[in-house]
């Protein structure tokens, strides 16, 4: 029997795994590459480190158009297949709190194992833009690279990533083609990132400033369900906004309501270590100071200085209480707890989300247009879409290169002679 002649579209995470397991099967397999080398963006992932998988999977951790998607997926090829997985290509892992990295702590060991794997198999690395996809015949596709050369196969994987983290990402003819042959395809915003406002002054004057705090985020100005519960940590203040790893697991929520034109808050909770802040306010009066001091000044200890009075100031403004941050003396308990009541939930409009330190953007084609069994695309067949391009994603954690091994070990394992 004839070989498959295979064809995939991007040499990064899920693309490689991909291209092994069609390659253990027997089938000739090329890989095009737009960069010199493959696997650039996870030599970036984990700070260089690459968190490759999580011990903690659960379905809560991961958004999909199609969450019945993610639960096969999860069934089909845990975090446990992952590290075998990588065990057999040699490389060995290590635990830190549920995040596995590799052994040796480096990236690079991680795309040397993949790289390797390829070239032993005898996997072909083309170095070249695809530029356009079409099928040419019922069983043939034919691709166009940028030097205007066409290259055909019997099956075609799209692995080609998104945006985040590469500005020359540009993909309109692969688009094009998953739109024209009928896949739902949703335009792909960035995510796993901080959030812009537009309160220039207040934020100029944080920046730099880290604190440990809850969010939540409202839609319309109602409250929105969190699924993945991740909601504590530090934030980081930024010249343009919102940032750290708090804001990153709610960022992709956020994305999808903005691209769909709706309100977005985030409201923190400055103080989340106190439910009770009468109990607070009466701390803080009973002490000999209290009663010749102004809010300001009374709030000292309790969170930064330098944001505790950006706040008060942001606080006086917004209730018409201008007095409140100089001049007025003897703040009354109810002065007070208004004051830490407003430290508890301050609300944060946002505007945009910051594309600049995006680890990944959520939208691609729907899941519900492809068999988790197979990755093969329900709409045409003999196309297998996998990784970033898809409608499913992770929170932060080693979640989204879960996705991108388990879709690769899958598309590529199901292509057989
Ligand atoms: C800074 C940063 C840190 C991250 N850290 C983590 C982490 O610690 N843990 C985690 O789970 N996830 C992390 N991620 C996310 C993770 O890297 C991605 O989710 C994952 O790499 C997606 O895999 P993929 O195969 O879909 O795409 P990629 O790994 O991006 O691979 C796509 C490949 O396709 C190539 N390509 C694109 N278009 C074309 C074309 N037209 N022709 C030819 N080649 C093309 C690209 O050059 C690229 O090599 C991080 C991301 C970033 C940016």
């Amino acid at each position: 029997m004839m070989n498959n002649k295979v064809i995939i579209i991007g040499g990064g995470a899920s693309g490689m795994v991909a291209a092994i397991q069609a390659k253990k099967n027997g089938n000739d397999v090329t890989i095009f590459e737009a960069n010199k080398k493959p696997g650039r963006k996870i030599l970036v992932t984990g700070n260089g480190h690459c968190n490759l998988t999580n011990k903690d999977i659960k379905p809560d951790m991961f958004y999909s158009d199609d969450m019945t998607f993610i639960k096969e997926l999860i069934k089909r090829f845990s975090y446990k297949d992952t590290l075998s997985f990588f065990n057999s290509i040699g490389l060995l892992t290590r635990e830190k709190k549920n995040l596995i990295y590799p052994m040796s702590n480096q990236a690079r060991s991680v795309v040397e194992a993949l790289e390797s794997q390829c070239h032993i198999l005898g996997v072909k690395f083309i170095h070249k833009h695809v530029k356009s996809i079409e099928k040419i015949q019922k069983h043939m596709f034919s691709i166009k690279t940028d030097d205007g050369m066409m290259h055909s196969c019997d099956k075609l994987i799209i692995a080609c990533g998104s945006a985040a983290g590469n500005k020359e990402y540009s993909n309109e003819g692969i688009i094009d083609y998953i739109m024209k042959t009928g896949h739902d395809y949703k335009t792909m915003v960035p995510a796993l990132c901080g959030l812009c406002c537009d309160e220039k002054s207040f934020f100029s004057k944080v920046k730099g400033i880290r604190s440990d705090v809850k969010v939540s985020v409202l839609i319309n100005d109602e409250e929105i369900k969190i699924p993945h519960n991740d909601t504590e940590g530090e934030l980081q203040l930024t010249e343009y906004g919102l940032s750290g790893i708090v804001i990153f697991q709610i960022s992709s929520i956020v994305s999808r309501a903005l691209r769909n034109n709706n309100k977005v808050t985030v409201v923190v909770d400055f103080l989340p270590d106190f439910e009770d802040v009468v109990v607070i306010a009466n701390l803080l009066l009973s002490q000999d100071y209290a009663a010749k001091k102004n809010l300001m000044d009374i709030n000292r200890g309790i969170l930064n200085e330098d944001l505790s009075k950006e706040l008060v100031i942001r606080y006086a403004e917004e209730i018409n209480r201008k007095d409140l941050t100089i001049s007025k003396k003897n703040i009354t308990a109810a002065e007070l707890i208004s004051f830490l009541s407003y430290l508890k939930s301050v609300k944060f409009e946002i505007s945009k989300v910051n594309p600049s330190n995006a680890q990944i953007y959520t939208g691609g084609v729907s899941t519900k247009d492809i068999n988790p069994l197979t990755m093969e695309s329900k709409r045409v067949s003999g196309l297998y879409i996998i990784g970033e391009m898809l409608n499913a994603e992770g929170i932060c954690g080693g979640y989204n290169l879960q996705l991108a091994w388990s879709e690769g070990y899958i598309a590529g394992g199901s292509i057989r002679l």
